[in-house]
């Protein structure tokens, strides 16, 4: 990875931010046309919250507003352009820089990932990321941590692109040293059910106030029922970290897909899901019980080309797609959860209302993050305004606690 810091300039170079201030704001008017229900209004923001939404009646103020939404939220990100949250070398300026990149994508709430590492390794960048948060700048966009493994299937497939090498069952002696180099920032873990010790682990975990995932797993339909029951609230990315065959009763999926207590996570990248297997996922879940994420990774942001990533060679197509050809799976995503709103709602047919249901307020809902997720007096303003162009959401303004912190 540290290859990539090198690049990292240059890619900065590529997606300049415009931060207009991040100097503490006591007020500010927005205009823009409501995303919910397509009326034009002005939000007055008052020491970072929403104060008051009226109706703009002026016929020549409602030419060429933007829409106005809930900043989008993203629960899975690996890291981006040229940080990775997993890279050994992880610093507090690659946190901020990956940070400053997803403001520019409409991103206002994000959740660093961690993916499957050595015991040293985690704990170095949880300290790390729990240290970047005493900038409250960051502490804003950065809720809490997100551990992808390394309790997961060691089954290639189920594995996906996690380094097998680190792959081992639930430990929570171990895990405590997580949450405690967190800080207790550690919020979310996706864990295999199947794994011996995990039923008492998600216990652990809920008596901790620990979201616990499934994902990477191939756990039998008792056993994710079970997941279930004892508190597991997330699928994640539900379709990938799986085979690419698997039998046709006994799998992974259908009882996911099956038990309500499971809320999925989905890629829609347009390469991790077909257009079918999203509007499946739509159809069966419903608009309240699915999270769009990004799983976005540092090469997003990167020209394509082939890549070193952990000792294995991941190709970046000029299209987007991140492959790891040795094992023929994906290696994480290279657009932004704003990519996965306009494909929502190109390939299922959902009005934008629903697409940014599932990209911002599902996800406050889950997490409890109340301030946020929807637009709405006494909510934090964290809100962004954008155009949409045939299914492309493209950002023009992004705003946290009422600081523009992207201004095209
Ligand atoms: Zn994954």
């Amino acid at each position: 990875m540290k290859r990539f810091r090198s690049i990292l300039a240059f890619s900065l170079l590529l997606f300049p931010i415009a931060i207009s201030s991040l100097m503490a704001q006591d007020n500010l008017k927005v205009k823009g046309i409501l995303y919910s229900s397509h009326l034009p209004v002005e939000i007055n923001i008052k020491e970072g919250y929403i104060s008051s939404i009226r109706p703009i009646k002026n016929e020549s103020e409602k030419e060429n507003l933007p829409i106005i939404s809930p900043g989008f939220i993203d629960v899975q990100v690996n890291g981006y352009a040229g940080v990775s949250f997993t890279d050994d070398g992880l610093t507090v300026e690659g946190i901020r820089s990956a940070m400053e990149g997803l403001w520019k994508e409409g991103v206002t709430t994000f959740l660093p990932t961690i993916i499957t590492a050595s015991e040293e390794t985690a704990i170095e960048n949880l300290q790390t990321l729990s240290g970047s948060l005493k900038d409250l700048n960051i502490a804003k966009s950065i809720p809490g941590f997100f551990l992808e493994g390394p309790y997961i299937s060691p089954i290639d497939g189920f594995r996906g692109a996690h380094n097998a090498e680190f792959v081992r069952p639930p430990d929570w002696n171990e895990f405590s040293k997580f949450i405690e180099a967190s800080d207790q920032h550690l919020i979310k873990v996706t864990i295999a059910p199947e794994l011996s010790g995990s039923m008492d682990f998600i216990d652990q975990c809920v008596a901790n106030n620990i979201m616990v995932a499934i994902g990477h797993h191939n756990a039998n339909a008792a056993q994710i029922h079970e997941a279930a029951a004892h508190g597991a609230r997330i699928s994640t990315h539900l379709g990938n970290g799986c085979a690419n065959t698997i039998h046709r009763h006994d799998n992974p999926l259908w009882p996911q897909m099956a038990d309500d207590r499971l809320t999925p996570t989905i890629i829609a990248d347009g390469f991790h899901l077909t257009p079918d297997e999203l509007t499946v996922f739509y159809k069966v879940k419903g608009v309240d019980n699915l999270m769009l994420i990004s799983d976005i990774t540092e090469l997003a942001g990167m020209p394509p080309g082939e890549y070193d990533w952990n000792g294995k060679k991941v190709l970046l197509t000029p299209e987007g797609k991140l492959r790891l050809p040795e094992l023929d799976v994906l290696a994480g995503a290279s657009f932004s959860i704003r990519k996965g709103i306009g494909n929502m709602m190109k390939f299922t047919g959902c009005s934008l209302e629903q697409a940014i249901q599932m990209a911002s307020t599902n996800q406050a809902k889950m997490f409890g993050w109340n301030d946020r997720g929807s637009i709405e007096v006494g909510k934090r303003a964290d809100l962004v305004l954008f155009n949409v162009k045939n299914s492309e959401v493209m950002v023009e303004k992004t705003i946290i606690a009422g600081e523009v912190v992207y201004n095209k």
